[in-house]
């Protein structure tokens, strides 16, 4: 296992698991409050199939330093992790598509996590 920031070897088992070495704590820090984000949404996210991929570029760009693509990528996270409709109640409960405003039974309905 090693460290996405600095890519040198993780020998702390709690550092393993969290993915950065303590040299990079401060930093990780600085990036993830530079980006408007903190660990709980990125673990909200990577545990979200439909943004979890998007997450691990978000890591990739800050391996970079490249905070502006790192921002690009937690946006894109969040549209993704998004449901793609929502629950109306109009005397029965019924799906409205955002982008088309179309409006599905609820029985047709895909169920939204
Ligand atoms: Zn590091």
């Amino acid at each position: 296992m090693k460290c996405f920031l600095c890519n040198r070897a993780l020998t702390n088992p709690a550092n393993a698991q969290r993915g950065y070495g303590d040299d990079c704590a401060a930093k990780y820090q600085r990036y993830l409050a530079a980006t408007g984000t903190d660990e709980s949404e990125l673990v909200r996210l990577a545990n979200n199939e439909r943004s979890a991929r998007w997450v691990r570029n978000y890591k990739t760009e800050l391996s970079k330093g490249n905070t502006r693509r790192a921002q690009e990528c937690l946006n894109a996270a969040r549209r993704a992790s998004e449901p793609i409709g929502e629950w109306v109640t109009t005397g029965s409960l019924v799906c409205v598509a955002p982008d088309t405003g179309e409006r599905v039974p609820q029985i047709l309905a895909p169920v939204f996590s």
